[in-house]
């Protein structure tokens, strides 16, 4: 189990995480997920005893990483984020580096083990800069369990792969997540959503979410989104929302020349959608379609993280 207290972290006077609170049990699946400068490789930097708290604390199996970083990094396997490897070195030596570094006594049983878990055969004895992305992450993989922890932390795992090698790295991950604890951190939600069963929204160095899938999905409900097809002049849909008020533009695009596809979202205790009609009508636009539309987690996580003033 992993506790984060109150965990804080300035950088001078930026305050990258700020008083988060979360609890990961014993063999659950964590998906980690907001926006880039959010704050997920700084904590995952803390629990993994690489940066101390500013503020708070963090408690892994209830050691104390300020006292017992060496009993934590034990329990704990880390692909940092860009995956930083000696990528002179070859595959092979590069792990056994890892390995003495690890104070491993099998280490030769374990080196077959990870290369064999990691699907390292063939290229074993190759420089790891010779190595495709895919590859690479695969020996960064590699090292992050060698010394078969409780827990394996991956920071932003697929990112810069291209899509056979996403869904490789990811049946991978989830092969070796089985018996493990394990934190994946991500910026987008498909990726955490395709593997985890818990997803924590940071954003701002806050968690503003927690819960599973459904969860999240449920906490949402009370807010109905509207498809309106138009004929209108794009540029002129912002005067929909001034106008009626409490509602809010999720996205304007065009379908043809003619006709502008507009998501609204509302309050589900108020129904605006006679008032948006009428708005609709005064201008003369002419309404091809309107449909509520359903809340995806998607949607949850825009909503959580939009900037204020929009983008
Ligand atoms: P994420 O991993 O979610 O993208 P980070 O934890 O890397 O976010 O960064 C959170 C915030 O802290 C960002 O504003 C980032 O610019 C800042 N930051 C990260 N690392 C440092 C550092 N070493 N020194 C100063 N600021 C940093
Ligand atoms: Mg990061």
């Amino acid at each position: 189990m992993i506790q984060l207290q109150n965990l804080v972290k300035d950088y001078g006077t930026l305050r990258a995480v700020d008083h988060i609170n979360f609890e990961i049990n014993k063999g659950e699946i964590l998906g980690f997920l907001g926006p880039n400068g959010a704050g997920k490789s700084t904590t995952l930097r803390m629990i993994t005893c690489f940066l101390p708290p500013t503020e708070g604390n963090i408690y892994v199996e209830n050691y104390n990483i300020l006292n017992n970083s060496r009993e934590v990094r034990k329990l704990i396997g880390y692909l940092p984020e860009n995956n930083p490897l000696y990528i002179e070195m070859n595959v092979y030596d590069y792990l056994k580096f890892v390995a003495e570094i690890r104070e491993i006594d099998n280490f030769k049983m374990r080196l077959k083990e990870v290369i064999e878990k990691c699907g390292l055969h063939g290229v074993v004895n190759k420089p790891i800069h010779t190595l495709s992305k895919g590859f690479k992450q695969r020996v960064g993989l590699a090292q992050a369990i060698i010394h078969d922890p409780e827990i394996l932390i991956l920071d932003e795992p697929t990112s810069g792969l291209d899509p056979n090698q996403i869904m490789e790295i990811r049946e991978l991950i989830k092969e070796l997540g089985k018996e493990k604890t394990l934190i994946i951190s991500s910026h987008i939600l498909q990726e955490v959503q395709a593997v985890c069963e818990r997803i924590v929204i940071i954003h701002n160095g806050k968690i503003v979410a927690d819960g599973s899938t459904e969860e999240l999905k449920s906490s949402f409900q009370n807010k109905t989104k509207l498809i309106l097809n138009l004929i209108a002049k794009e540029e002129e849909i912002h005067g929909l929302v001034e106008n009626v008020g409490n509602i809010s533009l999720l996205s304007t695009s065009k379908k043809t020349n003619d006709e502008i596809e507009t998501l609204i979202e509302f309050d589900s205790q108020v129904d605006k959608r006679g008032e948006i009609y009428n708005y609709i009508k005064q201008q003369d636009w002419v309404l091809l379609e309107m449909h509520r539309d359903k809340i995806s987690l998607e949607d949850v996580f825009r909503n959580l993280t939009i900037e204020e003033g929009g983008e």
